[in-house]
């Protein structure tokens, strides 16, 4: 019987891969890395029994996290520590709002606008660095791990933005010929010089002797050679002459229906001013109630109160009486305001309308009223000039053309306008300074003034 010899290397743990520290960027996932470890020696190697781990990595939080693996085979072990190390390793990033970039030459007190974030950190503004090297400026900011981003900016020093300038007083004034016109100036503001008033620039004259349209302007620079200009219309007018009985002049005959309303104040200041003395056809309709101060001082002011309608209803058209009936009340009320019997008269639509055709049976009620009206001692005016205010018409502008168009050399107008628009009444004033300025004399109607009747369509 013979012993053999076993001959029996020395065995212990074989460990291979194992990494003692691990980087991981925040966040990302976590794998357990325990490297390959196995009992025996390099003929032969046995799985270990277990493997035990203590320790945690929390990926959201940087920081280092210690782990330790022990290897365990039958009654051996062996301990490895592992460093796990949970790292930041992305820049901040930094917004430089473009708009800030933008100074005015030689501006000192520079306000960038700027945003720093870390997507770890979380907001870095308050930890920027700004650097500012002649027209260029440079942000920088670093995070808590010591990422760092740095950059560049070009300062843009330019003033290109034309300043602002603004009439002191209305846009457009009105001079009395022989009048002062006084100069009130402008005033100009520029962002990067501020308050620049002092070197606006008048040019233009105003020659107060002659009856006409000026314009002035008023132009400012700023340093950087951006202009900006405003102008003022000063209108030098003359005042009518009512009593001007010159047989070669032309005459305006200004009429106005439906009121008297909220704006016939207005009106009668304006006729006023330039002592222009006007036509009011009143009616006793809807929002003309309650003016009857306004009746008695257009009256007293010299202007003629014509009899337009008590109704204004059309349904007045239906005979002869139904029609004096609503004349003889509207002529009543004028004369309780003003103790003026008026027999100055205007139908409503005109003695041309074709509405009443609606009301009145085939009767011609109009060529009847045109001849029953002047038997019963009314004067009836129709109009030559029409504003196209009860019409098409919505603007100032407008109505003013319209009429003015319409003035020739013909002796007498007689304009239609309604004063209860606004629109129509705020025409007025240039309508009059247009008239004086042409050689017309404004005039209210008589009973001897033109009536400028229509042809009857019914
Ligand atoms: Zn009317």
């Amino acid at each position: 019987m013979s012993l053999g010899i076993i001959l029996v290397k020395d065995e212990d743990f074989q460990v291979k891969d194992f990494k003692d520290t691990i980087e991981l960027v925040y966040n990302s996932t976590y794998q357990e890395d325990i490297g390959n470890v196995c009992y025996g020696n390099k003929d032969k190697c046995v799985d270990v029994d277990e493997v035990c781990k203590e320790g945690f990595v929390d990926t959201t939080k940087v920081g280092e996290y210690k782990i330790s693996y022990t290897y365990k085979y039958k009654d051996k072990s062996l301990t490895k520590e592992q460093i796990v190390k949970v790292i930041d390793n992305v820049k901040p990033v930094i917004e430089v709002e473009d708009s800030s970039l933008k100074a005015c030459p030689k501006e000192k007190d520079l306000n960038f606008k700027v945003k720093a974030y870390d997507e770890y950190d979380g907001d870095l503004t308050d930890q920027v660095i700004e650097t500012i090297n002649d027209d260029k400026v440079t942000f920088k900011v670093s995070d808590k791990s010591g990422n760092v981003y740095e950059v560049t900016k070009d300062i843009n020093y330019s003033d290109t933005g034309a300043p602002k300038i603004a009439l002191k007083g209305d846009a457009t004034v009105y001079v009395v010929v022989n009048g002062t016109y006084k100069e009130q100036g402008a005033e100009a503001t520029d962002d990067c010089d501020g308050d620049i008033s002092s070197k606006i620039e008048i040019s233009g004259k105003v020659d107060t002797s002659t009856v006409g349209t000026y314009k002035i302007t008023y132009k400012v620079k700023d340093s950087s050679n951006n202009s900006k200009s405003v102008t003022r219309t000063v209108k030098v007018y003359q005042k009518n002459n009512s009593s001007n009985n010159n047989n070669t002049s032309k005459v305006i005959y200004l009429t106005f229906d439906d009121g008297p309303g909220p704006y016939t104040n207005q009106l009668l200041d304006i006729l006023k001013k330039y002592n222009v003395k006007a036509t009011f056809f009143v009616t006793n309709q809807g929002i003309t109630k309650g003016y009857d101060d306004v009746i008695l001082r257009a009256y007293k002011e010299g202007h003629t109160i014509g009899l337009h309608s008590m109704t204004h209803n059309y349904s007045i058209y239906r005979s002869s009486e139904t029609y004096f009936e609503d004349l003889y009340a509207i002529q009543e009320k004028v004369k309780r305001i003003t103790g003026h019997t008026s027999t100055i008269i205007r139908f409503p639509g005109g003695s041309s309308n074709t509405v009443s055709r609606s009301y009145d049976n085939g009767t011609k009620i109009m060529s009847k009223l045109t001849k029953e009206v002047e038997a019963k001692g009314f004067k009836y005016f129709d109009w030559n000039v029409s504003s196209g205010d009860a019409g098409q018409t919505t603007s100032s502008k407008q109505v003013y053309k319209n009429i003015i168009n319409s003035l020739g050399s013909k002796s007498s107008y007689v304009v239609l306008q309604h004063d209860i628009k606004k629109y129509s009444v705020d025409a007025v004033e240039d309508v009059i300074i247009y008239g004086l300025a042409n050689g017309y004399t404004f005039k209210p109607l008589t009973m001897d003034s033109p009536t400028a009747h229509h042809h009857l369509n019914n």
